[in-house]
Protein backbone atom coordinates (compact mmCIF):
# COMPACT_ATOMS: atom_id res chain seq x y z
CA UNK A 1 0.00 0.00 0.00
CA UNK A 2 0.78 3.46 -0.22
CA UNK A 3 2.51 5.16 2.63
CA UNK A 4 0.65 7.64 5.42
CA UNK A 5 1.73 11.14 4.55
CA UNK A 6 2.42 13.50 7.56
CA UNK A 7 1.98 17.22 7.45
CA UNK A 8 4.07 18.65 9.80
CA UNK A 9 6.48 17.22 12.11
CA UNK A 10 5.66 18.91 15.44
CA UNK A 11 5.10 16.88 18.73
CA UNK A 12 2.27 15.40 17.30
CA UNK A 13 3.11 14.57 13.67
CA UNK A 14 6.49 12.64 15.12
CA UNK A 15 4.75 11.23 17.49
CA UNK A 16 2.38 9.71 14.80
CA UNK A 17 5.49 8.63 12.87
CA UNK A 18 7.23 7.11 15.77
CA UNK A 19 3.93 5.22 16.48
CA UNK A 20 3.61 3.75 12.80
CA UNK A 21 7.22 2.67 12.51
CA UNK A 22 6.31 0.34 15.69
CA UNK A 23 3.47 -1.26 13.38
CA UNK A 24 5.53 -1.53 10.28
CA UNK A 25 3.59 0.74 8.30
CA UNK A 26 4.69 2.97 5.52
CA UNK A 27 4.86 6.86 5.94
CA UNK A 28 6.44 9.79 5.11
CA UNK A 29 6.13 13.50 7.06
CA UNK A 30 6.57 16.89 5.56
CA UNK A 31 7.84 19.63 6.98
CA UNK A 32 8.12 23.20 6.09
CA UNK A 33 10.86 24.02 8.76
CA UNK A 34 14.13 23.77 7.00
CA UNK A 35 15.97 21.95 9.57
CA UNK A 36 15.03 20.76 12.75
CA UNK A 37 17.04 23.68 14.55
CA UNK A 38 15.34 26.06 12.39
CA UNK A 39 12.81 26.88 15.44
CA UNK A 40 14.10 28.46 18.42
CA UNK A 41 14.27 27.46 22.37
CA UNK A 42 10.21 27.91 22.57
CA UNK A 43 8.50 26.75 25.84
CA UNK A 44 7.52 24.19 27.81
CA UNK A 45 4.79 21.80 28.02
CA UNK A 46 3.42 19.40 30.69
CA UNK A 47 2.69 16.16 29.65
CA UNK A 48 0.46 14.49 32.08
CA UNK A 49 -2.52 11.98 31.22
CA UNK A 50 -1.10 11.20 27.78
CA UNK A 51 1.98 9.34 29.38
CA UNK A 52 -0.30 6.56 29.50
CA UNK A 53 -0.58 6.55 25.76
CA UNK A 54 2.91 6.97 24.86
CA UNK A 55 4.01 4.27 27.05
CA UNK A 56 1.79 2.05 25.28
CA UNK A 57 3.05 3.32 21.54
CA UNK A 58 6.72 4.56 22.04
CA UNK A 59 9.68 2.48 22.25
CA UNK A 60 11.42 2.19 25.46
CA UNK A 61 14.73 4.50 23.81
CA UNK A 62 12.26 7.08 22.78
CA UNK A 63 10.63 7.48 25.69
CA UNK A 64 14.14 7.99 27.98
CA UNK A 65 15.06 10.39 25.53
CA UNK A 66 11.64 12.67 26.28
CA UNK A 67 12.56 11.70 29.77
CA UNK A 68 15.68 13.41 29.68
CA UNK A 69 14.37 16.92 28.45
CA UNK A 70 12.68 17.63 31.38
CA UNK A 71 13.31 21.35 32.71
CA UNK A 72 14.56 20.27 35.77
CA UNK A 73 15.86 16.81 36.51
CA UNK A 74 16.05 16.84 40.18
CA UNK A 75 11.79 17.98 40.39
CA UNK A 76 11.53 15.07 38.08
CA UNK A 77 13.32 12.47 40.48
CA UNK A 78 10.71 13.18 43.37
CA UNK A 79 7.78 15.34 41.89
CA UNK A 80 5.77 16.21 45.16
CA UNK A 81 4.68 19.62 43.94
CA UNK A 82 0.97 20.99 43.83
CA UNK A 83 -0.38 22.80 40.76
CA UNK A 84 -1.24 25.71 42.18
CA UNK A 85 -3.34 29.21 41.33
CA UNK A 86 -2.73 32.22 44.06
CA UNK A 87 -3.77 35.20 44.59
CA UNK A 88 -1.25 37.70 43.15
CA UNK A 89 -2.50 40.77 45.60
CA UNK A 90 -1.10 39.05 48.70
CA UNK A 91 1.28 35.75 46.94
CA UNK A 92 -1.00 33.28 48.91
CA UNK A 93 -2.09 30.11 47.19
CA UNK A 94 -5.75 30.11 46.70
CA UNK A 95 -5.93 26.54 45.44
CA UNK A 96 -3.55 23.56 46.01
CA UNK A 97 -4.26 20.78 43.62
CA UNK A 98 -2.18 17.69 43.76
CA UNK A 99 -0.36 16.87 40.18
CA UNK A 100 -1.28 13.80 38.29
CA UNK A 101 1.99 11.90 37.37
CA UNK A 102 3.41 14.56 35.23
CA UNK A 103 6.90 15.14 33.09
CA UNK A 104 7.31 18.94 32.29
CA UNK A 105 9.49 19.13 28.84
CA UNK A 106 10.84 21.35 27.15
CA UNK A 107 9.00 21.45 23.12
CA UNK A 108 11.70 21.49 21.20
CA UNK A 109 14.08 19.15 22.81
CA UNK A 110 11.22 16.81 23.33
CA UNK A 111 10.65 17.03 19.47
CA UNK A 112 14.30 16.54 18.58
CA UNK A 113 14.02 13.48 20.80
CA UNK A 114 10.99 11.78 19.14
CA UNK A 115 12.62 12.66 15.61
CA UNK A 116 15.52 10.27 16.65
CA UNK A 117 14.92 7.01 14.75
CA UNK A 118 12.84 8.34 12.10
CA UNK A 119 14.88 10.77 10.53
CA UNK A 120 14.78 9.37 6.84
CA UNK A 121 10.89 9.72 7.01
CA UNK A 122 11.17 13.49 7.29
CA UNK A 123 11.25 15.65 4.89
CA UNK A 124 12.16 18.97 6.18
CA UNK A 125 11.80 22.41 3.89
CA UNK A 126 9.08 20.74 2.05
CA UNK A 127 5.82 23.39 3.02
CA UNK A 128 2.38 21.57 1.67
CA UNK A 129 0.22 23.97 -0.31
CA UNK A 130 -2.10 22.15 -1.27
CA UNK A 131 -4.03 18.25 -2.01
CA UNK A 132 -5.64 16.69 -4.56
CA UNK A 133 -8.11 14.03 -4.32
CA UNK A 134 -8.58 11.72 -7.98
CA UNK A 135 -11.98 10.49 -8.58
CA UNK A 136 -12.78 6.40 -7.71
CA UNK A 137 -9.41 6.03 -6.45
CA UNK A 138 -8.05 5.15 -3.12
CA UNK A 139 -4.95 7.71 -3.10
CA UNK A 140 -4.67 10.96 -2.47
CA UNK A 141 -1.68 13.48 -3.92
CA UNK A 142 0.45 16.27 -1.49
CA UNK A 143 1.57 19.42 -3.30
CA UNK A 144 4.13 21.53 -2.39
CA UNK A 145 5.32 25.09 -2.37
CA UNK A 146 7.89 23.75 -5.38
CA UNK A 147 4.94 22.28 -7.83
CA UNK A 148 6.36 18.66 -6.72
CA UNK A 149 4.01 16.27 -5.84
CA UNK A 150 3.50 12.47 -3.74
CA UNK A 151 0.87 10.33 -3.37
CA UNK A 152 0.02 8.08 -0.62
CA UNK A 153 -2.81 6.11 0.52
CA UNK A 154 -4.29 8.88 2.99
CA UNK A 155 -3.38 12.21 4.56
CA UNK A 156 -3.16 13.74 7.77
CA UNK A 157 -3.16 17.38 8.36
CA UNK A 158 -1.14 17.69 12.03
CA UNK A 159 0.48 21.35 11.26
CA UNK A 160 -0.33 22.94 13.89
CA UNK A 161 -3.51 25.51 14.64
CA UNK A 162 -3.09 27.76 11.02
CA UNK A 163 -4.06 24.11 9.50
CA UNK A 164 -3.75 24.54 5.77
CA UNK A 165 -5.50 21.00 5.64
CA UNK A 166 -8.33 22.45 7.84
CA UNK A 167 -8.55 25.12 5.45
CA UNK A 168 -9.38 22.51 2.67
CA UNK A 169 -11.88 20.24 4.68
CA UNK A 170 -13.67 23.48 5.84
CA UNK A 171 -13.23 26.66 3.59
CA UNK A 172 -16.15 28.41 4.78
CA UNK A 173 -15.28 27.61 8.91
CA UNK A 174 -11.34 27.06 9.14
CA UNK A 175 -10.80 30.69 11.38
CA UNK A 176 -9.78 30.22 15.02
CA UNK A 177 -12.27 31.94 16.84
CA UNK A 178 -10.35 35.20 19.28
CA UNK A 179 -11.29 34.69 22.84
CA UNK A 180 -10.76 38.36 23.49
CA UNK A 181 -8.18 38.24 25.91
CA UNK A 182 -4.92 39.32 24.70
CA UNK A 183 -1.40 37.14 26.19
CA UNK A 184 2.00 38.04 26.10
CA UNK A 185 5.23 36.12 27.67
CA UNK A 186 9.30 36.25 28.30
CA UNK A 187 11.97 33.78 28.68
CA UNK A 188 14.47 35.18 30.96
CA UNK A 189 17.36 34.14 33.04
CA UNK A 190 17.29 34.80 36.70
CA UNK A 191 20.31 34.61 39.39
CA UNK A 192 19.48 31.88 41.78
CA UNK A 193 18.51 34.72 44.33
CA UNK A 194 15.96 36.04 41.82
CA UNK A 195 14.56 33.10 41.26
CA UNK A 196 13.98 31.33 45.02
CA UNK A 197 10.73 33.16 46.15
CA UNK A 198 9.28 31.93 42.97
CA UNK A 199 10.74 28.47 43.10
CA UNK A 200 9.67 28.22 47.05
CA UNK A 201 6.57 28.94 45.58
CA UNK A 202 6.70 25.53 43.39
CA UNK A 203 9.95 24.99 41.77
CA UNK A 204 7.93 24.13 38.20
CA UNK A 205 4.99 26.13 37.84
CA UNK A 206 2.01 28.02 39.45
CA UNK A 207 -0.47 30.36 37.76
CA UNK A 208 -2.65 32.96 39.73
CA UNK A 209 -4.59 36.02 39.17
CA UNK A 210 -5.00 39.70 40.71
CA UNK A 211 -8.68 40.11 42.27
CA UNK A 212 -8.74 43.68 40.94
CA UNK A 213 -7.65 44.08 38.20
CA UNK A 214 -8.29 40.29 36.69
CA UNK A 215 -4.53 39.73 35.48
CA UNK A 216 -3.34 36.52 34.85
CA UNK A 217 0.13 35.41 35.50
CA UNK A 218 1.85 32.23 34.78
CA UNK A 219 5.48 31.47 36.01
CA UNK A 220 6.95 28.05 35.01
CA UNK A 221 10.48 26.73 34.43
CA UNK A 222 12.37 26.04 31.50
CA UNK A 223 15.77 25.04 32.55
CA UNK A 224 17.91 25.01 35.76
CA UNK A 225 21.55 25.34 36.20
CA UNK A 226 22.08 21.41 35.84
CA UNK A 227 20.54 21.48 32.34
CA UNK A 228 22.10 24.94 30.77
CA UNK A 229 25.47 24.06 32.60
CA UNK A 230 26.18 26.86 34.50
CA UNK A 231 25.68 24.58 37.83
CA UNK A 232 28.44 25.51 40.53
CA UNK A 233 30.34 28.33 38.46
CA UNK A 234 29.97 31.92 39.23
CA UNK A 235 27.30 32.62 36.64
CA UNK A 236 25.13 29.89 37.49
CA UNK A 237 21.26 30.92 36.46
CA UNK A 238 17.93 29.33 35.69
CA UNK A 239 15.74 30.15 32.90
CA UNK A 240 12.48 30.76 33.55
CA UNK A 241 8.58 31.94 31.15
CA UNK A 242 6.65 34.58 32.76
CA UNK A 243 3.76 35.10 31.01
CA UNK A 244 0.71 37.62 31.91
CA UNK A 245 -2.94 37.56 30.06
CA UNK A 246 -5.58 40.27 30.17
CA UNK A 247 -8.97 40.46 28.80
CA UNK A 248 -9.28 43.63 25.95
CA UNK A 249 -12.05 45.81 26.88
CA UNK A 250 -10.78 49.32 24.82
CA UNK A 251 -8.14 50.39 22.60
CA UNK A 252 -5.21 50.48 25.82
CA UNK A 253 -5.72 46.52 26.45
CA UNK A 254 -4.51 45.78 22.62
CA UNK A 255 -0.75 44.46 22.41
CA UNK A 256 2.01 46.90 21.65
CA UNK A 257 4.00 46.47 18.04
CA UNK A 258 7.41 46.28 20.06
CA UNK A 259 8.89 44.08 22.77
CA UNK A 260 9.87 47.64 24.17
CA UNK A 261 6.29 48.55 24.47
CA UNK A 262 5.33 45.13 25.63
CA UNK A 263 7.64 44.79 28.34
CA UNK A 264 6.21 48.38 29.86
CA UNK A 265 2.63 46.90 29.17
CA UNK A 266 3.33 43.51 31.67
CA UNK A 267 5.69 46.02 33.77
CA UNK A 268 2.69 48.46 34.08
CA UNK A 269 0.06 45.29 34.69
CA UNK A 270 2.13 43.77 37.52
CA UNK A 271 1.45 46.90 39.95
CA UNK A 272 -0.39 46.05 42.33
CA UNK A 273 1.04 42.39 42.37
CA UNK A 274 2.83 40.91 46.26
CA UNK A 275 6.08 42.41 46.15
CA UNK A 276 7.79 39.18 45.10
CA UNK A 277 5.64 38.63 41.82
CA UNK A 278 6.35 42.02 41.07
CA UNK A 279 10.07 42.36 41.35
CA UNK A 280 9.80 39.42 38.93
CA UNK A 281 8.15 41.26 36.21
CA UNK A 282 10.57 44.37 36.75
CA UNK A 283 13.57 42.85 36.64
CA UNK A 284 12.90 41.67 33.26
CA UNK A 285 15.82 43.52 30.93
CA UNK A 286 15.38 45.91 28.45
CA UNK A 287 15.57 44.79 24.90
CA UNK A 288 14.14 40.92 25.88
CA UNK A 289 12.19 40.25 23.00
CA UNK A 290 8.15 39.63 24.21
CA UNK A 291 6.46 36.84 22.05
CA UNK A 292 2.42 37.51 21.94
CA UNK A 293 0.15 34.50 21.90
CA UNK A 294 -3.27 34.88 20.42
CA UNK A 295 -5.93 33.27 22.29
CA UNK A 296 -8.23 31.52 19.75
CA UNK A 297 -9.65 28.30 19.75
CA UNK A 298 -11.57 26.12 17.30
CA UNK A 299 -13.89 22.77 17.88
CA UNK A 300 -13.16 20.54 15.67
CA UNK A 301 -16.15 21.14 13.34
CA UNK A 302 -17.24 18.45 11.21
CA UNK A 303 -15.82 17.88 7.77
CA UNK A 304 -15.73 15.69 4.88
CA UNK A 305 -12.62 12.91 5.05
CA UNK A 306 -13.40 11.80 1.57
CA UNK A 307 -13.66 7.93 1.81
CA UNK A 308 -11.13 8.18 4.79
CA UNK A 309 -8.03 9.93 2.63
CA UNK A 310 -8.10 12.88 4.67
CA UNK A 311 -7.97 13.79 8.38
CA UNK A 312 -6.58 15.94 10.71
CA UNK A 313 -5.00 15.70 14.58
CA UNK A 314 -3.43 17.65 17.52
CA UNK A 315 -3.99 21.50 17.15
CA UNK A 316 -5.02 21.21 13.32
CA UNK A 317 -8.25 19.38 14.73
CA UNK A 318 -8.90 21.50 17.91
CA UNK A 319 -6.95 24.66 18.75
CA UNK A 320 -7.62 25.04 22.33
CA UNK A 321 -6.45 27.95 24.51
CA UNK A 322 -3.39 26.31 27.17
CA UNK A 323 -5.12 27.19 30.47
CA UNK A 324 -5.72 23.77 31.34
CA UNK A 325 -2.24 22.43 29.59
CA UNK A 326 -3.97 19.95 27.62
CA UNK A 327 -3.52 20.61 23.94
CA UNK A 328 -0.59 18.20 23.34
CA UNK A 329 -1.81 15.59 25.47
CA UNK A 330 -5.27 15.41 23.20
CA UNK A 331 -2.53 15.55 20.53
CA UNK A 332 -1.22 12.49 21.55
CA UNK A 333 -3.82 10.93 22.39
CA UNK A 334 -4.97 11.53 18.64
CA UNK A 335 -1.74 9.92 17.73
CA UNK A 336 -2.44 6.73 19.95
CA UNK A 337 -6.05 6.34 18.17
CA UNK A 338 -5.17 7.54 14.83
CA UNK A 339 -2.35 4.43 14.64
CA UNK A 340 -4.95 2.28 15.97
CA UNK A 341 -7.27 3.46 13.12
CA UNK A 342 -4.73 3.22 10.12
CA UNK A 343 -3.59 -0.16 11.39
CA UNK A 344 -6.76 -1.60 10.99
CA UNK A 345 -6.71 -0.58 7.55
CA UNK A 346 -3.07 -1.63 6.44
CA UNK A 347 -3.26 -4.89 8.54
CA UNK A 348 -6.57 -6.18 8.75
CA UNK A 349 -8.65 -4.98 5.81
CA UNK A 350 -10.67 -2.20 7.17
CA UNK A 351 -12.00 0.52 4.73
CA UNK A 352 -10.21 4.14 5.45
CA UNK A 353 -13.92 5.05 5.42
CA UNK A 354 -15.06 3.25 8.43
CA UNK A 355 -11.65 3.02 10.37
CA UNK A 356 -10.66 7.03 9.41
CA UNK A 357 -14.87 7.85 10.75
CA UNK A 358 -14.64 6.06 14.16
CA UNK A 359 -11.23 7.72 14.87
CA UNK A 360 -12.89 11.04 14.44
CA UNK A 361 -16.00 10.51 16.25
CA UNK A 362 -14.27 9.87 19.23
CA UNK A 363 -11.45 12.35 18.87
CA UNK A 364 -14.85 15.11 18.50
CA UNK A 365 -16.45 14.20 20.96
CA UNK A 366 -13.19 13.97 23.23
CA UNK A 367 -11.76 17.59 22.05
CA UNK A 368 -15.40 19.50 21.27
CA UNK A 369 -15.53 19.55 25.08
CA UNK A 370 -11.65 19.94 25.73
CA UNK A 371 -12.04 23.01 23.95
CA UNK A 372 -14.72 24.42 25.34
CA UNK A 373 -13.40 23.82 28.77
CA UNK A 374 -9.78 25.58 27.74
CA UNK A 375 -12.02 28.61 27.02
CA UNK A 376 -14.34 28.56 30.04
CA UNK A 377 -10.76 28.18 31.84
CA UNK A 378 -8.89 30.86 30.20
CA UNK A 379 -12.25 33.05 30.98
CA UNK A 380 -12.43 31.75 34.73
CA UNK A 381 -8.86 32.71 35.18
CA UNK A 382 -9.19 36.45 34.74
CA UNK A 383 -12.61 36.97 37.03
CA UNK A 384 -11.82 35.81 40.81
CA UNK A 385 -15.39 35.87 41.44
CA UNK A 386 -15.89 33.00 39.08
CA UNK A 387 -13.13 30.78 40.85
CA UNK A 388 -14.24 28.14 42.49
CA UNK A 389 -13.11 25.05 43.49
CA UNK A 390 -15.45 23.69 39.86
CA UNK A 391 -13.82 26.59 38.15
CA UNK A 392 -12.41 24.73 34.67
CA UNK A 393 -8.81 26.37 35.40
CA UNK A 394 -8.83 24.24 38.43
CA UNK A 395 -10.39 20.94 38.06
CA UNK A 396 -8.67 17.77 37.08
CA UNK A 397 -6.92 17.37 33.89
CA UNK A 398 -8.21 13.88 32.85
CA UNK A 399 -9.97 12.68 29.42
CA UNK A 400 -13.98 13.83 29.76
CA UNK A 401 -16.27 13.54 27.16
CA UNK A 402 -19.42 15.85 26.56
C1 LIG B 1 2.71 28.81 25.86
C2 LIG B 1 2.14 27.46 25.60
C3 LIG B 1 2.13 26.51 26.60
C4 LIG B 1 1.58 25.26 26.38
N1 LIG B 1 1.58 24.35 27.39
C5 LIG B 1 1.05 23.14 27.19
C6 LIG B 1 1.05 22.17 28.25
O1 LIG B 1 1.55 22.42 29.35
N2 LIG B 1 0.49 20.95 28.01
C7 LIG B 1 -0.08 20.64 26.80
O2 LIG B 1 -0.60 19.53 26.65
N3 LIG B 1 -0.07 21.52 25.78
C8 LIG B 1 0.48 22.75 25.94
N4 LIG B 1 0.51 23.65 24.91
C9 LIG B 1 0.00 23.25 23.59
C10 LIG B 1 1.04 22.48 22.78
O3 LIG B 1 2.23 23.23 22.65
C11 LIG B 1 0.46 22.14 21.40
O4 LIG B 1 -0.78 21.50 21.58
C12 LIG B 1 1.35 21.21 20.61
O5 LIG B 1 2.63 21.73 20.46
C13 LIG B 1 0.70 20.97 19.23
O6 LIG B 1 1.48 20.09 18.51
P1 LIG B 1 1.16 19.83 16.96
O7 LIG B 1 2.16 18.81 16.53
O8 LIG B 1 -0.29 19.55 16.78
O9 LIG B 1 1.41 21.22 16.25
P2 LIG B 1 2.72 22.13 16.14
O10 LIG B 1 3.61 21.90 17.31
O11 LIG B 1 2.23 23.50 15.88
O12 LIG B 1 3.48 21.55 14.87
C14 LIG B 1 3.03 21.79 13.57
C15 LIG B 1 4.17 21.61 12.59
O13 LIG B 1 3.66 21.73 11.27
C16 LIG B 1 4.53 22.53 10.50
N5 LIG B 1 3.76 23.12 9.40
C17 LIG B 1 2.84 24.12 9.47
N6 LIG B 1 2.30 24.37 8.26
C18 LIG B 1 2.91 23.51 7.39
C19 LIG B 1 2.77 23.28 5.99
N7 LIG B 1 1.91 23.98 5.23
N8 LIG B 1 3.54 22.33 5.41
C20 LIG B 1 4.42 21.60 6.16
N9 LIG B 1 4.59 21.79 7.50
C21 LIG B 1 3.83 22.71 8.11
C22 LIG B 1 5.07 23.55 11.50
O14 LIG B 1 6.27 24.13 11.06
C23 LIG B 1 5.24 22.68 12.74
O15 LIG B 1 6.50 22.07 12.83
C24 LIG B 1 1.05 24.93 25.12
C25 LIG B 1 1.08 25.88 24.08
C26 LIG B 1 1.61 27.13 24.32
C27 LIG B 1 1.61 28.13 23.20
Amino acid sequence: MEPVLIVGAGIVGLTLGQALKQKNIPFKIFERDATPEARGQGWAITLHWALEYMFKMLPEATLSRIQDVQVDPDVARHDNGNFLFINLETGEPKYKIPPNRRWRVNREKMRRALLCGIEEHVHWGHRVTGLSLPENEDRVHLLFQNASAVSGRLVVGIEGSRSMVRQILRPDSFDNVPLGINFTGVAVDLTPEDVQPLRDMDPLLFQGCHPRTGVFFWFSMLETPLVNGTANTRDERYRAQICMSWPEESANDRVAPTDEGRLANMKKRAVGFAPFLQHAVDQIPAGTPVTEINLADWECLDWNNHDGRVTLAGDAAHAMTMYRGEAANHGILDAFCLTEAIDQVFNHGVTTSVALGKYEHEMRERTRRAVQLSRQACRDAHSWERLDGNSAILTKRAIVAS
